[in-house]
C-alpha cells in the first residue's frame, strides 16, 4: 500500500482517488455457488476478488500512473481506509496520530461529510466516506466541490462494517441492473442475500457515538 503524496495540477491527490492506469477490464461474470449460496463470480476468480462475501470490481494498485479520476474512489483503497480507519486524503492510520490529534479526537475518528440540507451527521448514519485525519480536514473541504457547498463534521466513537455499495446483477441474465441515477449505487447489508448478486465497489460503515464538532474551532485549537 503506497502512501507517497501524489500531486496533479499543483493539488495533492487523495489516497482514495483512483488513477486512470488502475482501471482494469471487467472480468467475465458467471454464476457461482459458494459458501452462503449462489451469486455472481468471475470465470477466473481468485481469492482477492471476494471480501465480505461479495465479488469486488477489479482495480490495479499503481497510484500515480495516468490521470487522477476525480471525484471517484478506488474501491480497494476505499475498502482499506474503511477497514483500518485510514485518512481518505493521506492514508495515515490512527496509530500515527500526533499528540494534539490524540488529545482532540481521543479514540474517535473525524468524519467530514456533505451536509444534506444543513443536517449534521446522524447517529447510525451509513456512509462510504472514509475518515479524515485532523491536519487533512481543512484541505479535504477546500479541495472538494461537494463539501465546499456545505459540510458537517463529527467525531465518531464506533464505525463498524455495515455492508457494501455496488451494482446488482440480474440472477437470470447475469447483466448489471440499470443504475438509479438519482440515488446511485444501492447500499447492501452484509446479511442481505442480494450481496452475492452485487458487484461491490465500496465498503459501507455505520457511524455511532456521533458528536458534531465545529471543524474551524477544532483545527484552530489544534494549530494553537
Ligand atoms: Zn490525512
Amino acid at each position: 500500500m503506497s502512501r507517497r503524496a501524489l500531486h496533479w495540477d499543483g493539488l495533492r491527490v487523495p489516497f482514495v482517488t483512483p488513477w486512470s492506469a488502475e482501471r482494469l477490464p471487467l472480468g467475465r461474470i458467471v454464476r457461482r455457488r459458494g459458501v452462503g449460496g449462489e451469486g455472481i463470480g468471475y470465470a477466473d476468480e481468485h481469492r482477492g476478488d471476494r471480501r465480505y462475501g461479495a465479488l469486488w470490481v477489479r482495480y490495479a494498485a499503481t497510484p500515480g500512473r495516468g490521470e487522477p479520476l476525480f471525484p471517484t474512489m478506488h474501491p480497494l483503497r476505499q475498502r482499506q481506509a474503511m477497514a483500518h480507519m485510514l485518512c481518505g486524503v493521506c492514508g495515515k492510520p490512527p496509530a500515527e496520530r500526533t499528540a494534539w490529534e490524540k488529545e482532540l479526537l481521543g479514540e474517535g475518528h473525524l468524519f467530514v461529510m456533505r451536509a444534506v440540507e444543513g443536517q449534521p451527521i446522524a447517529e447510525g448514519e451509513k456512509t462510504t466516506s472514509p475518515p479524515t485525519c485532523l491536519p487533512c480536514a481543512p484541505e479535504a473541504v477546500n479541495a472538494c466541490p461537494r463539501l465546499r457547498k456545505g459540510y458537517t463534521a463529527a467525531v465518531v466513537g464506533y464505525a463498524p462494517l455495515w455492508g457494501i455499495a455496488g451494482i446488482p446483477y440480474h440472477p437470470q441474465t447475469l447483466q448489471p441492473l440499470p443504475e438509479d441515477r438519482v440515488s446511485g449505487q444501492p447500499f447492501i447489508a452484509v446479511d442481505d442475500p442480494l450481496l452475492r448478486w452485487t458487484l461491490a465497489a465500496r465498503t459501507v460503515i455505520s457511524l455511532h457515538e456521533v458528536t458534531t464538532v465545529d471543524l474551524d474551532e477544532l483545527t484552530v485549537g489544534a494549530a494553537a
